[in-house]
């Protein structure tokens, strides 16, 4: 096989075979195929896309490329969740010790944040000496112990993928409907969860900005694991406007904080006992979403969530007295209210806009590796479908300093609208698939 055949016959819109994709996939990873050529193919993926069966065999060839981890002797029934990005979207730091409160182990790789979309692991780094990198031993040990792990990635899980993101990134071949699924499943197959979770985000805070093009990259997912004998089931979230209030790192662990404690924004709250409810019925754990609703809400109401969010906390070389005492979270020196210049209904609180004035204030990194600062980030004061009136809260800023959070507010108010009439709530959720 010669790559530059395969990026031929991919260019002129053939369905590559087996064996072409995993020679191809193969080469790139051992550093035989060089990253031109890799490049041009990717181009020719997003300009002629893949089938089912050609996305299914990039996925495993990806698999294929570095360790998988087995899960089967530790926790046989542990579950997953995995989050296309999104603004405000603290997700996993509820669903993961409310289902494990409910008894189904969590093993969860997560990633950081990028562009104006928050990764899980910089918002758990605002925990003091809370620990990402786990080795092996560690995260199969703390599985077992206490059915609940939230880490950086401790193997080198499909390594081609990473290797394939990063040329991506640079050659403008990141939205493709098939080499993102492929990215996203041959992770989550090779960590090892026999059930999976996908919350896909539609909105302009998404990578799929309307409901069929999130549908679509929801079934490529959903096909994916089930050819590879996993149970999926994908949500399709609303990303149009921020998921619960608080976006920037300690200011989202306090908003996950308050919803451990039963309380925390009530969309942010319904979006998490959705989640949590299908990762139980996966589990075998539930019948169905109201007898997995029942339980997951009574873990939040007694406490047992967040008692096993200390565990793992503690677990893991936090400090747990954060749990109880949110104080002693990194908290920015200036904070400012900001409140709505009119009245009406708020017709657009835009979440793209939102994360972006985030990042600016230092919660994101535009760059992978950049530093960033934990304490700053924006609160929401509304919901589209609000009325406010002048003079109404409409964000908190949480700046560094009285510049930075004077040229956030300017840019916010671009994210918003009002109208004269009322205006519906947004749906949290638009479709659901299923393996
Ligand atoms: N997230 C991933 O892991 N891969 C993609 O291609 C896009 C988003």
């Amino acid at each position: 096989m010669r790559a530059v055949d395969v990026i031929a016959r991919k260019r002129d819109g053939h369905e590559l075979s087996r064996e072409e994709i995993d020679g191809f996939v193969t080469g790139f990873a051992r550093g035989e195929i060089p990253d031109y050529q890799v490049s041009a193919w990717a181009m020719a993926v997003v300009l002629r896309g893949m089938s089912a069966r050609e996305t299914y065999d990039l996925t495993m060839a990806m698999v294929a490329s570095g360790e998988t981890l087995d899960l089967s002797q530790v926790a046989p029934r542990s579950v997953d969740k995995h989050s296309t990005g999104g603004v405000g979207d603290k997700t996993t730091l509820v669903v993961g010790p409310s289902v494990a409160a409910c008894g189904v182990p969590v093993a969860k790789m997560s990633g950081r944040g990028l562009g104006y979309s928050g990764g899980t692991l910089d918002k758990l780094d605002s925990i003091p000496g809370f620990r990402v990198e786990l080795t092996i031993d560690e995260f199969l040990r703390q599985l077992k112990e206490i059915g609940l792990v939230l880490c950086g990635q401790t193997v080198d899980l499909a390594p081609a993928d990473g290797k394939l993101y990063a040329l991506r990134d640079v050659t403008a071949t990141v939205p493709s409907m098939a080499l993102i699924a492929a990215s996203v499943m041959s992770k989550k197959i090779a960590s090892g969860a026999r059930g999976i979770v996908l919350d896909v985000k539609t909105g302009s805070g998404a990578f799929m900005p309307t409901v069929d093009e999130a549908a679509a990259l929801a079934r490529r997912m959903v096909d994916i694991g089930r050819r590879a004998g996993r149970r999926v089931v994908a949500l399709i979230s609303d990303m149009n406007q921020p998921l619960g209030s608080a976006v920037g790192n300690a200011l989202e662990v306090r908003e996950a904080l308050a919803t451990l404690q039963g309380g925390g924004p009530r969309d942010f709250r319904e979006h998490c006992l959705r989640v949590g409810a299908h990762m139980l019925i996966l589990a075998g754990k539930a019948r169905n979403l109201a007898a997995a609703r029942k339980s997951l809400v009574a873990v939040l109401s007694d406490g047992s969530a967040l008692a096993k969010f200390r565990e793992l906390v503690t677990a893991q070389g936090g400090d747990p007295r954060a749990i109880d005492d949110p104080n002693l979270l990194p908290a920015a020196p200036v904070v400012v209210e900001m409140t709505s210049p009119r009245g009406g209904h708020l017709r657009r609180l835009d979440a793209r806009t939102v994360g972006e004035v985030s990042v600016r204030l230092g919660a994101g990194r535009a760059r992978k590796g950049d530093p960033i600062d934990h304490a700053v980030g924006i609160v929401v004061r509304g919901k589209v479908g609000d009325r406010v009136k002048a003079g109404d809260p409409l964000f908190t800023i949480h700046a560094k300093d009285k510049p930075a959070a004077a040229a956030a507010e300017g840019e916010l108010l671009a994210g918003v609208e009002f109208s004269k009439r009322p205006v519906r709530p947004l749906p949290l959720f638009y479709r659901t698939l299923r393996s």
